[in-house]
């Protein structure tokens, strides 16, 4: 029996229109150039319907609450559907994506985040083949993930990043290999895709308190850091130099990050680099960090740990159980570290 997917259109170049300012989404635009392309009706793309949304939006324009409000759609639709198709700009497309991986807990459907560089209305455009084949591998049995799929690539959602502002090569996933290679056949890497689990499927919302990211560079002081970690901010994500070092001596960083770390705020290092892992233990450049209660990220992108951060905010976990959850692979977002993962302080 053929699957129905359905198809959540939140904004983004694919579905834009020229403008006297520049590209804007158009109201209408996507399904009716969809209307006009025939093989989306043939025998191997499965049925769909599209539900556009009442703002669309430029991905900029993006925030938490836009990733609960996509959350409680697929949630609301989501014993009536076989996949997710998740039409989205691409700027902040792997943002979504990772928070949404954390907050559909017991996902066992494939969701699918795509979009284009350029509108579907052109004639030149990525936008009808990333759309057909988004739609195909919602049509998957095999895929219980959220993932990202752009020309040709078939990438976990909380692994991907945007590396590219113009090219149609705009995603990759750095420290995760891709979950399919799509040319001329459909290549899915089962043995990559996350293995089913018994949890029943739930929504978290999205936690709504401020987190940040904040990237170390040479000259960074403590009061920069001061002036970032100020109350409400819960969470930082500190992206430090290669296997997650910053500078310690003059900076007066160190003090600044404890004095956050004592009010109860989570510090996640993460690497600048584009692949490989935080390892604190190290250089004695990094282990001071740890000392002052920063833990590692290990490899997850900044996406990955926002996401993740907002996420278990959004469970209104103790500070405690937020560290020792933020160092655990919970959606195939890190690669677990060799050895056991060390209580962070957290007085
Ligand atoms: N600015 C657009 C957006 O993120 C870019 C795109 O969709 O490619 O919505």
């Amino acid at each position: 029996m053929k699957n129905t997917v359905y198809v959540a259109y939140t904004g983004g170049t694919i579905g834009m229109a020229r403008t006297a300012n520049g590209f804007a989404p158009e109201p209408g635009l996507l399904e009716r150039m969809m209307r006009r392309l025939p093989e989306l009706y043939g025998d191997q793309v499965p049925d769909f319907v599209v539900k556009e949304y009442d703002t669309l939006k430029d991905s900029a324009d993006m925030s938490p609450a836009d990733w609960t409000a996509i959350g409680e759609d697929i949630a609301a639709n989501y014993d009536a559907y076989g996949g997710f198709v998740i039409l989205h700009g691409t700027d902040t497309m792997t943002y979504t994506a990772s928070a949404l991986s954390f907050m559909l807990e017991g996902l066992a459907k494939p969701v699918i985040f795509t979009g284009s560089q350029i509108p579907i209305c052109e004639v030149r455009n990525d936008a009808r083949n990333n759309l057909i084949t988004s739609l195909i591998l919602a049509d998957s049995r095999d895929i219980r993930e959220v993932c990202l799929y752009f020309n040709g690539l078939l990438l976990r959602g909380n692994r991907s990043t945007k590396v590219h502002s113009v090219g149609f090569d705009a995603f990759t996933s750095p420290n995760y290999p891709a979950l399919g290679n799509i040319g001329i056949g459909l290549d899915i890497h089962a043995d990559r895709l996350l293995k089913p689990n018994a949890e029943p499927f739930r929504l978290v919302r999205s936690g709504t308190d401020p987190v940040a990211a904040l990237r170390v560079f040479p000259g960074i002081t403590g009061d920069v850091i001061r002036n970032i970690a100020k109350p409400p901010l819960r969470g930082l994500v500190l992206e430090c130099y290669g296997v997650g070092n910053a500078p310690r001596h003059g900076s007066g960083i160190l003090d600044a990050l404890k004095e956050a770390n004592d009010r109860g705020m989570v510090i996640v290092d993460v690497t600048q680099c584009i692949r490989g892992s935080v390892d604190l233990t190290g250089y004695a450049a990094g282990s001071w960090l740890a000392d002052a209660g920063v833990i590692s990220g290990y490899d997850m992108t900044v996406e990955a740990a926002l996401g993740k951060l907002l996420y278990l905010l959004g469970r209104q976990l103790p500070v405690a159980e937020i560290k020792h959850e933020m160092q655990r692979d919970l959606r195939g977002e890190l690669t677990a570290p060799p050895r056991p993962v060390v209580e962070a302080r957290t007085d």
